[in-house]
């Protein structure tokens, strides 16, 4: 090799990091990676996985009461925490573990260190204190979780990795936000039977989702027993001498709590990475700007994931490691394309959505037909549970094609998936027509749905 120790060194070994290390080592191209705490970034570790898992497990006490409606009597139920927990860091170990058998079988040199920038091409690893010279660099260092600087007490709260992370489940939690963490850790702490509050700033929880949706998820929410404050935030926290916490609300209003979780958004996490050594620039939310191929204002250092906050999704990050790949190394200049991009939001009911809500159709398109179908789902019937499913297509009129499709329900986010496929390669509502449906299921509605509720045209609803 010429003056540079590697051909292409990665800073952060998350989901961005991780597979663009492992993609480009695969190319035969010397490459060293660091991560600074656990291999497998937020998703694995802190994010997704752990998230998951504890969404799996909310749903037990659920099953549990529909079981009788199936005709199956259950003796006294009892549920460990402890053994909740401890498995799940079970699970993440073994996934650490593939991801860094992974980095090694592709020949990726693994730094277990804080990395920074400190010049152009010199990554400074503090564990041993070394600087390290690159030809090509890429910053994938993600997020963190915003805590609000402004809210007296803020030090008393959680985030997400707190949540992931309590020695004992709490009897009450308060839960601020009303984005994807915030609903989803609400539906997680209430299915597990924690007196649990959400207080959102808006007048609707989901913002950017269709409405439909919203209106579908914080009904069910409030139905199952979920308190919901809205159009109010935090005055200020108190911790109290037996250890719990005092909200004081903007309206006035009083809360007790044994913890309250602060989900109000994340920021990329840029802080003392030494991007001005390296000439690199960021906007004014810290985000590494980059062009439309991940490229940095420094031709030699791209950014991808989190870090430049595009679009705080796993799949998303992935996808532009490996447009980085074919851009920097396959001499094939290759654009992420975020064009819809499917997304669920693990609440109970799951919310599966993929292309656009019927707000922002309207606004693109000037006449829509609005497919909308609401229906007890065959499982509910014995339990006699009393709960809908919500499924919606966007159809342009002109084009036929179809351009939103939103669901709620059981196992939404695995149709929505499916949905994305029909979406990217822009069906129409007649190749869903055309399609024949699977009977007995719940997304067969998808097929069946031949007359529209109503039609939109130049924004305006007409039935
Ligand atoms: P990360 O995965 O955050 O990786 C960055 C890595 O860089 C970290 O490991 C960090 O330790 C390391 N690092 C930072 N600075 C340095 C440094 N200076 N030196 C060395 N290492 C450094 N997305 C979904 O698609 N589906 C979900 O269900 C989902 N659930 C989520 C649930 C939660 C609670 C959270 C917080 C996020 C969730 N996300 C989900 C979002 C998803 O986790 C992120 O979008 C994704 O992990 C971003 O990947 P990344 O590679 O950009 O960053
Ligand atoms: P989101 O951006 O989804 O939501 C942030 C929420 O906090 C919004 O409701 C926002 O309100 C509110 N908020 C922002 N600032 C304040 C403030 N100062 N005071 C009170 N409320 C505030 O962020 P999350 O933290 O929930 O999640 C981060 C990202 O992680 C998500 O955007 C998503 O990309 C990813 N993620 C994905 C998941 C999935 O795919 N299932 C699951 C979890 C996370 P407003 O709407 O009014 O701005």
């Amino acid at each position: 090799m010429t003056e540079f120790d590697y051909d292409f060194f990665v800073i952060g070994g998350g989901s961005g990091g991780v597979r663009a290390a492992r993609r480009v080592g695969g190319l035969g191209k010397k490459v060293g990676l660091a991560e600074e705490f656990r291999m497998g970034g937020t998703c694995v570790i802190r994010g997704c996985v752990p998230k998951k898992l504890f969404v799996y497990a909310s749903h037990y006490p659920e099953y549990f009461e529909d079981a009788k409606g199936y005709g199956f009597e259950l003796g006294d139920i009892s549920f460990d925490w402890h053994t909740l927990m401890s498995n799940k860091d079970q699970e993440i170990k073994r996934l650490e573990g593939l991801y860094r058998k992974g980095l090694e079988s592709s020949g990726v040199e693994i730094f277990d260190s804080r990395a920074t920038l400190v010049g152009p091409h010199e990554v400074k690893l503090h564990a041993t204190g070394e600087t390290v010279k690159a030809a090509q660099i890429l910053v994938a260092t993600g997020g963190f979780a915003n805590s609000d600087p402004h809210l007296p007490g803020a030090q008393f709260c959680i985030n997400s990795n707190g949540a992931l992370h309590l020695d004992e489940l709490p009897k009450t939690i308060v839960i601020a936000g009303g984005g994807y963490i915030a609903v989803e850790f609400a539906n997680i702490f209430h299915g597990l039977g924690v007196e649990t509050t959400l207080i959102y700033r808006g007048e609707k929880i989901l913002r950017g989702f269709d409405d439909d949706l919203r209106d579908h998820l914080q009904e069910t929410m409030v139905a199952k027993g979920v308190k919901l404050i809205l159009g109010e935030t935090f005055a200020r926290i108190e911790k109290l001498d037996d250890g719990r916490l005092e909200a004081i609300l903007s309206g006035g209003g009083t809360l007790f709590a044994d913890k309250i979780m602060m989900a109000i958004g994340r920021s990329p996490n840029t802080h003392g990475l030494g991007l001005e050594h390296a000439g690199v620039e960021t906007n004014e939310k810290g985000a590494i700007i980059v062009d439309d191929f991940c490229r940095t204002n420094m031709p030699h250092i791209w950014a991808v994931g989190d870090v430049i906050d595009r679009v705080q999704l796993t799949p998303v990050a992935i996808h532009e490691a490996m447009c980085l790949m074919q851009t920097a190394f396959l001499d094939n200049p290759t654009k992420p394309d975020y064009d819809t991009i499917p997304t669920a939001v693990f609440s109970q009911p799951e919310i599966g959505t993929v292309g656009l809500p019927e707000s922002k159709a309207a606004e693109q398109y000037s006449e829509l037909e609005i497919y909308r179908s609401v229906f007890r789902p065959m499982k509910n019937i014995l339990p006699g549970r009393d709960e809908k499913m919500l499924m919606k297509l966007i159809v342009d009129a002109e084009s036929r094609v179809v351009v939103g499709a939103h669901i709620i329900g059981p196992d939404a986010g695995e149709m929505a998936q499916l949905l994305g496929i029909s979406l990217k390669a822009r069906c129409t509502k007649e190749h869903f027509d055309a399609t024949m449906a699977l009977h007995p299921s719940a997304a067969e509605e998808l097929v069946t749905m031949y007359e529209p509720s109503y039609r939109v045209k130049d924004g305006a609803r007409i039935d």
